[in-house]
């Protein structure tokens, strides 16, 4: 039995310093997933970046590892950018939900999709973000996230669609 009052808006402060809101963000316990997750999986890359790539949540290997897209989806990542010629180091990625969501299958853990309200809680990360690296183009593989970035931005290019439906396909 779930309890709504467990999850509450992070509290993601007003800085415009990726490292203090990177700081911040581990410690967080605004929703239940952080019980039993390994560690907050902040985004990285260029604070200037103008690609923000934005997956669903961290898997597996990033759960252990604590950085973004260096499991299966991040290989994936890594040949849809180079292929589009786009150096990974001069982008940003990050996920909406920043802390892994799993059950056990046997000795495995597999990946369950965040909710509704596990998005909600996490949304002010993301928010924070992009609020501090302004991109001019977001792309998102999972839902796109509730974000006025959005508005008025451009999607994601051909090679970046194609890794958004690789990756929610193949890579959990
Ligand atoms: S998933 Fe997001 S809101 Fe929930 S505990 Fe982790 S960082 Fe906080």
């Amino acid at each position: 039995m779930t309890n709504s009052l467990e999850w509450r808006p992070a509290p993601a402060p007003a800085t415009h310093d990726l490292a203090v809101l990177r700081r911040a963000a581990k410690k967080c316990t605004a929703c239940p997933l952080h019980r039993h997750a390994t560690q907050t999986v902040f985004g990285e890359g260029a604070s200037d970046a103008s690609l923000v790539l934005v997956g669903e949540q961290p898997g597996d290997a990033e759960d252990r590892t604590g950085q973004p897209f260096v499991g299966p989806a991040g290989k994936l990542l890594d040949r849809a950018l180079e292929e589009a010629g786009i150096d990974r180091s001069a982008t940003y990625v990050t996920n909406a939900v920043k802390h892994f969501k799993w059950e056990p299958a046997g000795k495995r853990r597999i990946h369950r999709k965040p909710g509704a309200r596990d998005m909600a809680a996490c949304r002010p990360w993301l928010e924070g973000e992009l609020r501090i690296v302004r991109p001019r183009v977001l792309c998102a593989s999972a839902e796109r996230p509730h974000s006025p970035w959005w508005a008025g931005r451009r999607g994601c290019s051909a090679t970046a669609a194609r890794f958004s439906s690789r990756t929610s396909a193949r890579a959990r």
